[in-house]
């Protein structure tokens, strides 16, 4: 079976999300590395700058085909021979409804209209793949008779669309299993999420022997969304043993790509590649991952390129938190560590999201520890504007030594963080895994909260800061969970 993917056509159909060429070229170039057969860069003729996007990932020689998508009308055609694509994804109504009130024309002259365009495009050496919009709404002997004035002019597959998810994974299979009695080149599926039935159906097409999926990287597009990818990847990895051309390592660097130039976030609780998708808390769960991943990961996180993440929080068992500790070095005695836990639960049960940097305050508090922080942030510089590199320095006390750095970044925030991680680069080497900011209030003068994943080897910690100031929550945040990596309380006097 082979994938097209449809990220740059459909996905971009998702409200808010508009990609500028470069951006579209950097995520083909990607999905072409991921092993996707077919990449759907766009529709051409919509604009100029789809059309150049278009023309740009056409002729990269990428190893995937490239197709855009258009009408049934001359024109559209005309746009996509002009684009350079090979493959056309030509979407020709098939419903009634879609027949009469869009098209505002009969049954029999959409016949006709895929027959002309069909040949039209064959004639100037386009791979044509026909989709029927609609299809799975429309009546079916009617549909049918469409596909096979198609193939008789020449289509090289077939995609019946479930334009609006109208499918259940009982009536694909019936769908698809009556499509392949009659049409006889490779038939495609494309389905839609509006009753969250997407990857589901998709592979209940798969499993009659449809030949051609197609899917958006994070389920991107109109409405609900389209079949995600990487769900049906995984699905027919682990369910089917099917070995595919997919490199699912690159499975959620993929995700993270598209979701940053395209400005729409993943749902933390998103299969796959959500956030929370690998990421255990609870006490129970945590012990059992940790003494045999297989407990409560059905999916080994790196099979698509991503890591195990253990939480902090009020569901964090002891185990957990005594590791967290361990690794700072502190040893607290039992009665201690009682009071750790209790107050650990007490501020999640006011709501509060618990950060490695709050479980090492409460610890030292708890064991009365002077809970000097190994760095200070002493003094920061900025300066940026639109004609001025974005440029920071620090300065910086790390164990009461003063240290400095300096960096340019895209932003201020970048650039801020980029220059601590100057100052202490050499003896630490920590990196920056998430960053997430959030305004809690409205207005310029907004509170934002800053949330930073940091990693150092096997270890990564969570810190928060919140200012009215983005680079200064940013410094908080990021200085705070360094604190936490770097605070070593080995050797150091602990009273019992
Ligand atoms: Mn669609």
């Amino acid at each position: 079976m082979k994938f097209l993917d449809t990220t740059l056509r459909d996905g971009e159909q998702t409200p808010g999300v508009s990609l500028i060429p470069e951006n579209k070229l950097r995520i083909a170039q990607r999905l072409d590395e991921l092993g996707v057969d077919v990449i759907e860069a766009g529709f051409a003729a919509v604009s100029e700058g789809e059309m150049e996007a278009v023309s740009l990932i056409a002729k990269q020689g990428l190893r995937a085909e490239v197709s855009s998508a258009g009408r049934g009308t001359k024109g559209d055609i005309d746009a996509v021979i002009k684009s350079g694509a090979s493959t056309m994804s030509m979407i020709i109504p098939t419903s009634d409804l879609h027949i009469e009130c869009k098209l505002r024309k009969t049954r029999e002259q959409v016949l006709k209209i895929t027959e002309d365009c069909v040949q039209y495009a064959k004639a100037h050496g386009l791979v044509v793949e026909l989709l029927a919009e609609d299809a799975t709404r429309s009546d079916f002997a009617y549909l049918t008779k469409v596909f096979q004035t198609a193939v008789d002019a020449g289509v090289d597959r077939v995609t019946p669309c479930d334009t609006v998810g109208y499918l259940t994974p009982e009536r694909t299979v019936e769908f698809f299993t009556k499509l392949k009695e009659s049409i006889k080149v490779p038939i495609g599926v494309h389905c839609h999420n509006d009753f969250g039935m997407a990857v589901a159906n998709s592979i209940a097409a798969l499993s009659v022997g449809v030949e051609q999926c197609h899917a958006t990287i994070n389920g991107l597009g109109e409405r609900a969304g389209n079949a995600a990818l990487e769900e049906i990847v995984v699905a027919l990895r682990t369910f089917y043993k099917l070995d595919l051309n997919i490199k699912t390592e690159l499975l959620y660097s993929t995700s993270q790509l598209v979701s940053r130039l395209t400005g729409i976030h993943l749902q933390p609780n998103k299969a796959v590649v959500g956030e929370n998708a690998f990421t255990h808390e609870s006490g129970i769960h945590t012990q059992g991952v940790l003494a045999n991943p297989l407990t409560y990961e059905p999916i080994a996180p790196e099979l698509v390129g991503c890591k195990r993440r253990i939480a902090s929080g009020k569901h964090s068992g002891s185990n957990a938190i005594r590791n967290d500790l361990a690794n700072m070095g502190l040893k607290p005695s039992e009665e201690q560590f009682k009071e750790i836990m209790q107050r650990i639960k007490e501020l999640g049960d006011k709501g509060k999201s618990i950060m490695d940097a709050d479980v090492l305050a409460i610890a030292e508090t708890v064991m009365g520890l002077s809970g000097e922080k190994p760095i200070w942030l002493e003094e920061l510089t900025f300066v940026g504007g639109n004609k001025v590199t974005a440029t920071a320095s620090v300065r910086l006390k790390v164990h009461r030594k003063e240290v400095w750095g300096s960096a340019i970044g895209v932003g201020p925030v970048d650039a801020a963080i980029n220059a601590v991680k100057a100052a202490i680069a050499e003896a630490e080497p920590i990196t920056l895994e998430q960053y997430n900011v959030k305004a809690i209030t409205g207005g310029t003068d907004a509170m934002v909260e800053v949330v930073v994943h940091l990693r150092k080897g096997n270890r990564t910690v969570t810190a928060m800061g919140v200012r009215e100031d983005i680079v200064k929550a940013s410094m908080d945040a990021v200085i705070s969970g360094m604190n936490v990596l770097k605070t070593d309380y080995n050797g150091k006097a602990q009273k019992p």
